[in-house]
């Protein structure tokens, strides 16, 4: 149990961007605990004038892409320009296992040392509703104690990608060298999602086919985005394994921003962004207060039972289920 006066050290941790505390403190919005819960509301409402102030960028590709190679090499340079960079991660492929992706963060291993980088791993548990909660809040933690570009990892397995889009300002997807023009089964959706599409391993043998590759999604995006859209996405080539092209894709990160800040682009995804989280708060409640409630958890079990013998459809189990939760 947190008392009022661990909370003000912990504000204080943050705003001296002291990241042993911002660790903690993510330890305490991830917690499902109750009283937890309570305390990392007071925390939240304390830092939120301290947030808002970075550019946040979600990173998606298949596993084996070479998302962290890229974190590693493109975060490195964000340093090197001066910023601050917090890695947060999404993964929905394991909730259970704790999630692969930065679990071993060997894979980071410069950016990982640095001084001026912070690593989270993926929350451990939850649905990827809770996930996208928690991450949206940590976020805003990591932004009060001074870290001004987030990096948002995710696996490309397609739902997770629209969570990741929903929390950030401008979203990489990170594709391989292929021949043929199957787009790598990767789904149009994600497509349609992505302000950059990467082209990583553009090296050696890989060479050629990443410079097919390109050619190919630069010709398939003529077709999937809207004409008024004030960005048009981008197709850029690296390797991050060899450090190369990475400047260009911090030029491109950049102008999306001036571009979309002037256009208004960026404050609308913002703002359409916050009344999402709001509804999803909203519903993620709702689901909480009804699962919890006395007079639903009597009833629950023999309503189920009847609807697994087929003896009444799911809409009336469920209308059942909330007229006694309204009532
Ligand atoms: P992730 O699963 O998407 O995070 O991918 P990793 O970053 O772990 O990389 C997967 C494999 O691809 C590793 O063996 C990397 O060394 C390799 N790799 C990553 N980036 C590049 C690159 O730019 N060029 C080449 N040739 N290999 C790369």
């Amino acid at each position: 149990m947190i008392n009022s006066g661990k909370i003000s050290e912990i504000v204080t941790g943050i705003l001296k961007n002291d990241r042993k505390t911002l660790a903690q403190a993510i330890t305490l919005i991830e917690s499902t605990r109750v009283d937890d819960r309570k305390n990392a509301d007071k925390l939240l409402s304390k830092l939120l004038p301290h947030t808002g102030n970075s550019i946040r960028i979600g990173i998606s590709g298949v596993p084996g892409v070479g998302k962290s190679t890229f974190i590693e090499s493109f975060g490195l340079r964000l340093i090197e320009s001066g910023h601050r960079v917090a890695v947060l991660a999404i993964d929905p492929s394991s909730p259970k296992t704790g999630g692969s992706i930065l679990g071993d963060k060997t894979r980071m291993e410069k950016l990982s040392k640095h001084k001026d980088s912070f690593i989270r791993p993926s929350p451990t548990q939850g649905k990827l509703g809770g996930v996208s909660r928690r991450t949206r809040e940590t976020i805003l933690l990591a932004e009060a104690s001074g870290f001004d570009i987030i990096l948002i990892e995710t696996v490309g397995v397609g739902q997770s990608e629209t969570t990741v889009a929903m929390l950030t300002d401008i979203f990489l997807l990170l594709i391989s060298p292929a021949g043929g023009d199957d787009l790598q089964g990767i789904k149009k959706g994600i497509v349609e999602l992505s302000d950059l599409i990467i082209v990583n391993k553009a090296d050696g043998d890989l060479l050629q086919a990443a410079n097919r590759t390109a050619v190919d999604y630069a010709n398939a995006l003529q077709f999937l985005r809207n004409e008024k859209d004030t960005w048009q996405p981008l197709v850029l080539k690296c390797s991050a394994l060899k450090d190369r092209g990475i400047p260009s894709i911090l030029k491109a990160v950049n102008n999306f921003c001036k571009q979309t800040q002037r256009s208004g682009l960026f404050q609308t995804r913002r703002s359409e962004q916050a009344v999402a989280a709001m509804w999803e708060e909203i519903s993620e409640r709702l689901n909480e207060n009804l699962r919890s409630n006395n007079k639903v958890k009597k009833i629950i079990n023999n309503i189920q039972v009847d609807l697994r013998k087929g003896m009444i459809s799911p809409s009336i189990a469920a209308n059942q289920i909330l007229k006694s939760f309204l009532n």
